[in-house]
């Protein structure tokens, strides 16, 4: 058993808010506040995203719960490596079909 920081009342020890005053305990504050010390944009991710952007997408998809930060870095580094690949064999598709034309 632990006691509300707020009211003073006997609580569960698992308890998030105080049943007496609706206030958060200390454990469901601090359940909520924790930061991954791991959680730190990578450069290096980032520029592997960058050259294979299914990599970063799939790093994304495994660890965006675990390391939010960094595994959105590598995402969105992932989509616009991936938009400007794309938007370039378009273009440069554009200008195979006007030579064989
Ligand atoms: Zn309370």
């Amino acid at each position: 058993m632990k006691f509300c920081t707020h009211c003073g009342k006997e609580i569960m020890d698992e308890a998030v808010i105080c049943p007496n005053c609706g206030c958060p305990t200390a454990s469901g504050k601090s359940n909520n506040l924790i930061n991954n010390p791991d959680d730190e944009v990578n450069i290096g991710l980032c520029v592997l995203s960058a050259l294979i952007p299914l990599f970063g997408l799939i790093y994304w998809g495994v660890k965006h719960k675990e390391t939010p930060k960094k595994a959105k870095a590598c995402g969105i580094t992932a989509l616009v490596a991936w938009g400007v690949s794309f938007l370039f064999s378009f273009v440069l598709m554009g200008d195979i079909i006007r030579y064989i034309f």
